[in-house]
C-alpha cells in the first residue's frame, strides 16, 4: 500500500533515471513501488526527456530490472514530440531529424518522411544523437534557414553515461541555436508540452497528480508549471540542501522510493 499522504493522490507521473535506476542498477524499492501502484490500480506513466529509446526499448530494459510494465505505461519526449507536430504540423511532410531511435521511430510512425537533405524541408526535430555529423548538422541549419519550422524534444545540456558527462540533446540545440540564429519550440520537461500530453495519456486533473523526478530544473519545475504537486526523490541529481533551497520547493523531499510504501 502507499503510505500516507501519498495514498491520496489520484496519478503519478514518474521520471525513470535516477528515481528507479542508475544505467543498469535498479534503485531501492522500484520494483515494488511500481507493484504497488499496478496493484491498487493507481494510475501511473513514465515520463522521460530521453527520446534516444523507444517505448519497446524501455519495456525490455526495464524488466531486466524486475520492473514490469507495457509499451502504454512510457511516454518519451519523443512521443510527446511526435503527438505535437502531428497535431500543428500534419504530415505528409520532408522532416529532416536529428536524433536516435526513439525519435526517427515516433515521427515515422506519425507517417513523415524522413530525409537527408534540407530542399523542400518544412519541419526539422531535434534530439540528443550519438550519431550527429557536422554534414547532418549542416542540412538541418539550411532548412531552419530556408524557414523550416524548428522542433526540440528536451532542453537537458548534458547525458550522464558511465563514463562521465557527456553532451545531451541540449548541447545539439545549443549548435543548431548558434548555426541559425533561431530558437527552437522545446517539447519536454521543464516545458509544460509534455505535462499536458500526459495528462491527457492518464485522463487526469493536474492538481490530483503528482510529478516524482530527481531533477529540479526539469520534474519539478516542470511539474509545478503544469499546476502537479511534487516529489523529489534523492536517489539521482538533487541533494537535499539544493531541493531544500529550491524554488519552487517540491511538495515533498524523499530520501528513496521506501518511503512512499508500507
Ligand atoms: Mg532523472
Amino acid at each position: 500500500m502507499l503510505k500516507p499522504p501519498f495514498n491520496d493522490l489520484k496519478a503519478w507521473l514518474i521520471d525513470m533515471d535516477g528515481v528507479l535506476y542508475h544505467g543498469k542498477r535498479p534503485l531501492p524499492a522500484a520494483t515494488e513501488f511500481i507493484t504497488t501502484l499496478q496493484e491498487t490500480g493507481t494510475p501511473f506513466l513514465f515520463l522521460t526527456n530521453n527520446a534516444t529509446r523507444t517505448p519497446a526499448e524501455y519495456v525490455q530494459r526495464l524488466a531486466e530490472m524486475n520492473i514490469h510494465v507495457t509499451e502504454e505505461d512510457i511516454f518519451t519526449s519523443a512521443l510527446a514530440t511526435a503527438r505535437y507536430v502531428e497535431k500543428n504540423y500534419p504530415p505528409p511532410r520532408r522532416v529532416i531529424v536529428i536524433g536516435g531511435n526513439g525519435i526517427r521511430r515516433a515521427v515515422q510512425e506519425a507517417g513523415y518522411e524522413l530525409v537527408d537533405r534540407a530542399e523542400d524541408v518544412t519541419l526539422v526535430i531535434s534530439a540528443m544523437d550519438t550519431d550527429a555529423t557536422y554534414a547532418r548538422m549542416a542540412e538541418a541549419t539550411l532548412a531552419i534557414r530556408a524557414g523550416a519550422t524548428w522542433v526540440q524534444t528536451n532542453p537537458d545540456p548534458t547525458f550522464p553515461s558511465e563514463r562521465g558527462i557527456t553532451p545531451g540533446a541540449g548541447a545539439i540545440m545549443a549548435f543548431l541555436e548558434a548555426a541559425t540564429e533561431q530558437k527552437p519550440l522545446i517539447i519536454g520537461k521543464p516545458e509544460t508540452g509534455i505535462f499536458r500530453q500526459a495528462l491527457d495519456i492518464l485522463g487526469a486533473a493536474p492538481e490530483e497528480t503528482v510529478m516524482l523526478g530527481d531533477r529540479l530544473e526539469t520534474d519539478i519545475l516542470g511539474g509545478h508549471r503544469a499546476g502537479l504537486k511534487t516529489i523529489c526523490v534523492l536517489t539521482g541529481i538533487a541533494s537535499r540542501a539544493q531541493a531544500q533551497a529550491y524554488d519552487p520547493r517540491p511538495d515533498w523531499i524523499i530520501d528513496d522510493l521506501t518511503a512512499l510504501i508500507e
